[in-house]
């Protein structure tokens, strides 16, 4: 197979997606009812979230970021890089999400909020979604939850994002933590009232794990990075904050003005579920694409290959390991490959010192700091223009002549909670 040996040989590669349609599906368990549902329940929890988490007042307790346009960055890319980037770049500043820095406080911090409420309901602790939510920060709620375990297997970022949500609310949290997770994330997690259980393998074993372990106990309930609904339902309410976002910046996504986004992806989850939350809104408007690094791009195996998650990057002579630790997934969700065999534009692979000179690129143009894993978005940016499987995807969608009216997105997953001292040995 073609695909395998130019993952094999490291050769940077641009894959597109012949699968996918104008059309969006629309599946009954991840249909748009599915999303307005997530973001409603979202809508219920938020006096809860403000409670615990202050600095979430100014947006009533919706966990949200901003989208910046970043002109300086695109000059800089065009300049040092030579990316012809045409239209307005901006990025999606998921990197700053508010409790848990990064693009999982979408879908981590929902699907914890989802149990919790199912739990309330059956317990009686709140009597139905109209009561006052603000029951569940009670003493008696919080005692409730401290009888019940929340666990899941991360590469960092998951964990820290389901620790801080569900030790707030009561919950003793469990996070089974892979060889890749830095120590400072493992640090804030102790801190914040979780327990960090670590392994020496890689990030499919620590989620094997904590699977096993969850499933032998009543009270214990296991987040599934690999297969989990509510995550991918959580990620993908980004669709519709989007879209009033742009329509702030005067932007009206259309025929006339296609939407390109970019964002970068471990084992597919998020950014699937973003991107199916865009699809929703946008059709056949947006192009999402998905960048991976060249050692572990899994969701690229899986779909190039058909096979889904029953192929790993180490079978076809890969090592999994990255800089970018929160892209280091060897196998993908099957969920977010079927899921996304109609919708997704391509991908993108980067090896890890462009993400290096991506982060200094980023910094110097924009004085933004994302984390090394965010920085593979900006491949994207940097390839949209100039590569001719690129120039080819443009021409057979005919966007070749609207590009000077395009949008791009930088979809930045992480980096606000990255301590200053490790920030300084990045940035140096
Ligand atoms: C988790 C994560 C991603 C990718 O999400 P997946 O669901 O693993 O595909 C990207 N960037 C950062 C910083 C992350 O933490």
């Amino acid at each position: 197979m073609e695909i395998k040996a130019a993952l094999q040989a490291r050769e940077e590669i641009v894959w597109l997606n012949e699968k996918k349609d104008s059309t969006v599906n629309d599946s009954k368990e991840l249909s748009a009812a599915a999303v307005a549902e997530a973001e409603a329940r979202l809508q219920r929890f938020a006096p809860v979230i403000e409670h615990y988490f202050p600095e979430t007042q100014r947006t009533g307790g919706i966990i949200e970021s901003p989208l910046k346009e970043v002109p300086q960055l695109k000059a800089k890319l065009n300049a040092d890089y030579g990316a012809n980037i045409r239209g307005r770049l901006f990025i999606k500043m998921d990197s700053n999400l508010a409790v848990a820095g990064s693009v999982k406080a979408r879908g981590g911090i929902y699907e914890v909020l989802k149990h919790t409420e199912d739990l309330a309901l059956a317990a009686g602790i709140i009597s139905g979604t109209d009561d006052d939510y603000l029951k569940l920060t009670s003493e008696a709620a919080r005692s409730f939850f401290r009888k019940q375990k929340m666990q899941v297997g991360s590469t960092g970022n998951l964990g820290l994002s389901i620790g801080i949500m569900s030790a707030a609310l009561g919950y003793e949290a469990i996070i089974h933590m892979s060889a890749d997770a830095k120590e400072w994330k493992k640090a804030l997690l102790w801190q914040k009232g979780a327990t960090v259980v670590e392994y020496a393998g890689d990030y499919g074993e620590a989620v094997k794990q904590g699977r096993l372990q969850s499933a032998a106990d009543k009270s214990s309930y296991f987040v599934d990075d690999e297969n989990s609904r509510d995550l991918f339902l959580g990620y993908a309410t980004a669709g519709k904050r989007l879209e009033s976002q742009l329509e702030a910046e005067g932007i009206a996504v259309g025929d006339d003005c296609p939407l390109f986004v970019y964002i970068p992806c471990g084992v597919g989850g998020a950014p699937g579920g973003i991107t199916l939350g865009l699809r929703q809104i946008f059709g056949r408007n947006v192009h999402c694409f998905f960048a991976e690094p060249q050692e572990s791009p899994c969701m690229l195996l899986g779909m190039a290959t058909g096979l889904g998650n029953s192929i790993s990057v180490q079978d076809v002579g890969l090592t999994g390991k990255t800089q970018a630790d929160g892209l280091a997934c060897g196998r993908a969700s099957g969920l977010s490959c079927r899921v996304m065999a109609n919708e997704l534009a391509g991908i993108f692979t980067v090896r890890d010192g462009e993400l290096t000179d991506y982060l200094h690129t980023l910094w110097r143009s924009e004085e933004i700091f994302i984390e090394p894993s965010s920085c593979a978005a900006i491949k994207g940016a940097v390839q949209i223009g100039t590569n001719d499987i690129c120039q080819k995807y443009l021409v057979q969608n005919g966007l070749a002549e609207k590009i000077d009216k395009a949008v791009h997105i930088i979809w930045a997953t992480g980096g606000s909670f990255v301590p200053q001292e490790i920030r300084d040995e990045l940035l140096a």
